[in-house]
């Protein structure tokens, strides 16, 4: 019926109802004895309808409706049911901002603050409804009320409410009161107000004890809010807003002197910042950021270089001139070769048994194996469908989730035999990778013992190196170190990238949000102002000031980052077991903090560390949403568990009290920053433990991998080609590697078929942070370079062009987005320089080269991580959907597109668990015209070029629902995205006879199951991710909110039900209080 009367009263005011019900309140309130016997019935007629009426505060200040009903009001002060009929009109009237400035200006608030002071609990209902005009007065008149000295009174009153209220009888009366302080902290001279009537201290103090009173919930979380609105602001404590690395570009000018950051005034009203997210692929894209241009769509621009220049790129795809003469020489061995391969190399990336990985024996000796390993093709994991896949068990807080793995042989050599000799290793410090340092640079230390004593180190600690980690070999890292540059010329190795990765026995599930959890945490924080006694505030860590180390007390947290990938710049011991970590911009940027890497030793086991990133960037985080940091510890690695694993509790991401003023953050508004809180307990004491935002993987472990894989395939069989795409501008090379079968034999039809093989072009990691996209790109070389059938008939039907990573510089010196120029490289492919981005200048001309010999690839994809969203998906592009999106009909009807760009993330949607059609965008931006997808597509007309998202938190969809991603997930998804290169060729028109032929028998066997799996993902997948909501509902406000309008400060019906409710006890002659409980009745 609710509806019914809305529309009713609705129609009523169309008809001028309104202005029919003002009028005669004004007449018959200005008659010499107005007749309450109208006029109260009027008035709740007039709320009712007033909350229906957008514009009823206009008409009542046009119609003078205002000044009678606050003179009604004066005259009935001590008349309960008269006032209380008035205030209702008021606080229709005050709804609207002209209005509720006038009754402002007009004595209103002098008045209401006459009803409500001093405390009392008579006539509560009266005093409900006075708080809530008042409140509803304080959004415009909020400047009035600072300087009438109310603050003072409000704060008294709401200590007076809470003193007496133990039964939480009034909450509502105590709701409203916050309402109008939290009006009031939107003004710079509010806050200093609020501030200086110990305002923070007294809210502090009465909410200390009921952050998780049910009851209290409205007060509590307006209590946050006040808090957070009102903590002063201040800079970062750190020296400059600029990275702590600088790197002088060859041939650009030294950029001026670093901004200095010193102490500002926040106190102006700039608290509504637009969060802009510039991050490139993450953000739902707007729709005037579509690109609706049909000429910009369907043109193909010239050359970006001269022509000639492109021959350069006929040395990097030798392939296509090679006459493999050799290959006549040995004829005997091919069989050989064939007999003893097949069973060596079997790697796939698996998630369903690590163990499997560690019984594969050193891969390098492939020659000398046995041949009992089991081989698992990849067809057989689509069809299992991850049905074998466990979640860990849920974990308590602090439980250590090591614990989980010790039962998993781990810890168990290849022959069964626990590792031994780790304890007594154990017992010296001597492990400590602190001493584990590059030999080519401790060399210039040769005056200090070190560099014999870290080569004994490391010898006594490769002895206990457990054979089975696939595909690493720390003598090859710790080698191929030594030629990775740093700008700060990182002397350490971080443990784990020397020492490898095993992935733990089971994925792990998302982490459940403890309740309440940001609020308590953003209550630690106000304690640190309020009850400074137990704050240390002691700077532990920082690459600005290195020389404030040395006093380093042994009672708190060491911490270290130079080292590659690292990235802390700075660490705050707070509390005794509480830091803030600021982690370093990307190098010649002032921006971009978000990864993170850094060593943390000195701890104690079992007990809870809280850490603070304080100066994230992006607005909100999966850190909210289910997804925990990564840890590895080096004392589980040698007791061989070396795993990275997914740790902390007490996760969340929100808004700080860090401000940088508009002139150093360089845009329109001022810069806010973001508090990343974990709590860690380390698994041992004395312990060194790496904490990362995601797994780490640094430019030396791909390049050690790359040689791993090289010397890994059989050179008769396999064409591996490791070649430099170009130097960096950090001096490091770029590689490129091409991947193919051999062909069968020299004769000219063999040679005519390996040359005539379509290309496949992959690159990853241009985005340095996103170390997850290297996961996977690993998954997908250890997959084609395997002895999988489906391995094998890519190999042989394609050449595969791959760039692993393109930003090698952002990933040694520990970046989130950029260059060492401080570019973001995957916006600069419409005219990159060979200069400024060399490795997205050459990767360009490649991809030029391939186009102008008639071999463009069939697919072009560029691996990403997304830190917004869940899953894996594809983005692509196409001009119909990004017109219909636009809703632009220009000439759609004429232009003709491949609609193929869709069949690639259908398969994949239908083959790798981890992938989602639901979040794949064919649209194109304007703001992405310089990505990699849109030039490639438009630039050399690969109608298949994509970009692949994988998320760095796990899934919300399919057989991984629930779990944060592993890194056998990812590298799986590599897998899986070959597999799927080899189906989308089969269903093209463009498919060889003899590929069909192949596939038809090796995709026999498995075609039965194969085909009841795809149609079971099909049915399972359409009623699973169909429009599933990104996120699942966030238990509490990310953030705080500034716009005051959108806080359901009382909604329509609460009024309503007041004035029903009082028209009820009327008929019954009493004028009642408000009793006890009626307020925790209406709580929302
Ligand atoms: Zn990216």
């Amino acid at each position: 019926w609710e509806d019914q009367y809305t529309l009713s009263i609705r129609y009523m005011v169309s008809k001028g109802g309104s202005e029919a019900l003002l009028q005669t309140l004004v007449d018959t309130a200005r008659t010499a004895s107005p007749d309450y016997d109208i006029l109260l019935p009027l008035f709740r007629l007039l709320a009712k309808v007033g909350l229906r009426d957008k514009k009823f505060g206009q008409k009542a200040l046009e119609l003078e409706a205002l000044d009678v009903t606050l003179i009604l009001a004066r005259k009935n002060l001590s008349h309960s049911q008269n006032l209380l009929h008035c205030l209702w009109a008021l606080r229709v009237f005050a709804a609207s901002v002209t209005t509720g400035a006038m009754l402002g200006i007009n004595g209103a608030m002098e008045l209401l603050f006459k009803v409500i002071t001093p405390y009392t609990q008579k006539r509560t209902r009266i005093i409900r409804a006075a708080t809530e005009v008042l409140a509803a007065l304080l959004k415009s008149s909020n400047r009035r009320a600072v300087n009438r000295g109310y603050v003072t009174s409000l704060l008294k009153l709401h200590q007076d409410w809470h003193c007496h209220d133990a039964a939480n009888a009034y909450v509502l009366i105590r709701r409203a009161l916050l309402l109008c302080l939290k009006h009031i902290a939107n003004l710079g001279s509010g806050r200093e107000a609020f501030l200086a009537a110990q305002g923070m201290e007294i809210l502090f103090s009465t909410t200390e004890n009921c952050l998780d009173d049910n009851d209290l919930e409205p007060v509590v979380s307006i209590i946050i809010q006040i808090l957070r609105q009102c903590y002063p602001k201040s800079t970062l404590p750190l020296v400059t807003a600029t990275s702590a690395y600088t790197f002088s570009v060859p041939g650009s000018i030294p950029s001026e002197t670093p901004c200095v950051l010193t102490e500002e005034d926040f106190e102006d009203d700039a608290d509504e910042e637009v969060d802009k997210d510039s991050d490139s692929e993450d953000v739902k894209e707007q729709d005037d950021d579509l690109e609706t241009d049909v000429n910009k769509l369907t043109s193909k621009p010239g050359l970006d270089r001269p022509e000639e220049e492109l021959m350069q790129y006929e040395a990097m795809c030798v392939e296509l001139s090679c006459n493999f003469e050799e290959l006549e020489s040995k004829p005997g061995d091919d069989l050989h070769f064939e007999e003893t391969q097949d069973a060596k190399h079997s790697h796939i990336p698996t998630v369903t048994s690590p163990k499997q990985h560690c019984l594969n024996k050193d891969q390098s000796s492939w020659r000398q194996e046995s041949q009992d390993t089991v081989q698992t093709s990849l067809l057989s994991m689509v069809k299992m469908g991850r049905s074998t896949m466990h979640p860990a068990s849920k974990k308590g807080p602090g439980m250590n989730a090591y614990q989980n793995m010790q039962s998993s042989g781990l810890g168990i050599d290849s022959s069964g035999k626990e590792i031994p000799d780790i304890q007594v290793s154990l017992k010296q410090d001597a492990w400590d990778i602190d001493m584990i340092s590059c030999p080519s640079i401790s060399a210039s230390f040769s005056n200090s013992a070190r560099p014999t004593e870290t080569a004994e180190v490391v010898d006594k600690l490769l002895q206990t190196y457990p054979k089975h980690l696939p595909f690493h070999d720390p003598h090859l890292y710790m080698a191929k170190s030594r030629r990775t540059r740093s700008v700060a010329n990182f002397k350490m190795m971080a443990f784990p990238d020397f020492w490898g990765h095993c992935p733990p026995p089971s994925a792990q599930s998302m982490l459940e949000r403890k309740r309440g959890v940001q609020r308590i945490k953003i209550f630690e924080d106000v304690q640190r102002l309020i009850q400074p006694c137990d704050v240390i505030n002691k700077v532990v860590f920082s690459l600005d000031e290195p020389w404030s180390l040395q006093d380093t007390a042994s009672d708190c947290l060491r911490f270290s980052s130079e080292f590659e990938s690292g990235n802390l710049r700075k660490a705050i011991q707070v509390r005794e077991r509480e830091y803030d970590l600021l982690v370093n911009t990307d190098v010649n940027s002032s921006q971009h903090q978000q990864w993170f890497y850094f060593k943390v030793s000195g701890m104690r086991a079992a007990v809870p560390y809280r850490f603070n990133i304080i100066n994230c960037e992006k607005p909100n985080s999966q850190f909210n949403y289910g997804m925990q940091p990564t840890l590895y510890s080096v004392k589980e690695a040698l007791l061989g568990r070396p795993t990275w694993i997914r740790m902390g509790y007490e996760i969340c991401y929100y808004k700080n009290h860090y401000r940088q003023s508009a002139a150093i953050a360089g845009g329109a508004s001022e810069k806010c920053f973001y508090t990343l809180t974990f709590v860690v307990t380390f698994p041992h004491s004395e312990d060194a433990c790496y904490l990362a935002y995601h797994y780490p993987y640094t430019y030396t472990a791909l390049m050690t991998h790359l040689d791993i894989l090289e010397k890994s395939v059989n050179p008769k069989q396999i064409y591996f080609r490791q070649e430099v795409l170009c130097q960096t501008l950090g001096g490091n090379s770029c590689p490129l590697v091409t991947i193919t079968a051999m062909p069968e034999s020299s004769s000219s039809d063999h040679l005519e078929q390996f040359r005539q093989r379509p290309y496949q072009v992959i690159t990853a990691r241009v985005h340095p942070g996103e170390s997850n996209s290297s996961w996977v790109m690993k998954g997908a070389l250890e997959f084609l370079v395997s002895s999988d059938p489906v391995a094998r008939l890519l190999r042989e039907n394609f050449i595969f062009k791959i760039i692993p990573m393109l930003n090698p510089d952002g990933v040694i010196n520990g970046n989130h987005r950029c260059s060492l120029k401080g570019e973001d490289l995957n916006r600069q492919w419409l005219s990159p320089s060979a200069h400024l981005q060399p490795t997205i200048y050459h990767a360009k001309g490649l991809l030029y080269y391939l186009s102008r010999v008639g071999r463009s690839p069939r697919v072009f994809c560029d691996f990403h991580g997304h830190s917004q969203k869940k899953n894996v998906f594809l983005y692509g592009c196409s001009i119909k959907e990004t017109l219909w999106q636009a809703e632009s009909t220009v000439g759609t009807s004429t232009i003709s597109e491949d609609i193929t760009y869709r069949t690639l993330p259908k398969i994949l949607d239908k083959l790798a668990p981890a992938f989602t059609m639901s979040s794949c965008s064919f649209l194109v931006e304007k703001s992405r015209a310089s990505t990699a997808r849109v030039v490639v597509w438009r630039e050399m007309g690969v109608s298949r070029s994509y970009t692949m998202e994988s998320s760095y938190c796990g899934c919300n969809q399919g057989p991984y629902q629930g779990l944060q991603f592993g890194t056998s997930e990812l590298e799986e998804m590599g897998a899986m995205f070959c597999l799927g290169l080899l189906i989308l060729e089969l269903k093209s028109v463009s498919c060889s006879h003899q590929l069909l032929t192949h596939a038809a028998t090796l995709l026999h066997a498995d075609e039965e199951a194969l085909d009841h799996h795809l149609q079971r993902r099909c049915s399972s997948s359409s009623s699973v991710t169909s429009e599933l909501d990104d996120e699942p509902p966030c238990m509490e406000e990310i953030d705080y909110i500034t716009d005051s309008s959108s806080d359901p400060e009382g909604s329509f019906s609460e009024l309503d039900r007041q004035i029903q409710e009082c028209a009820f006890n009327k008929d019954e002659g009493g004028e009642e209080e408000e009793g006890p409980g009626q307020g925790r009745k209406t709580t929302p």
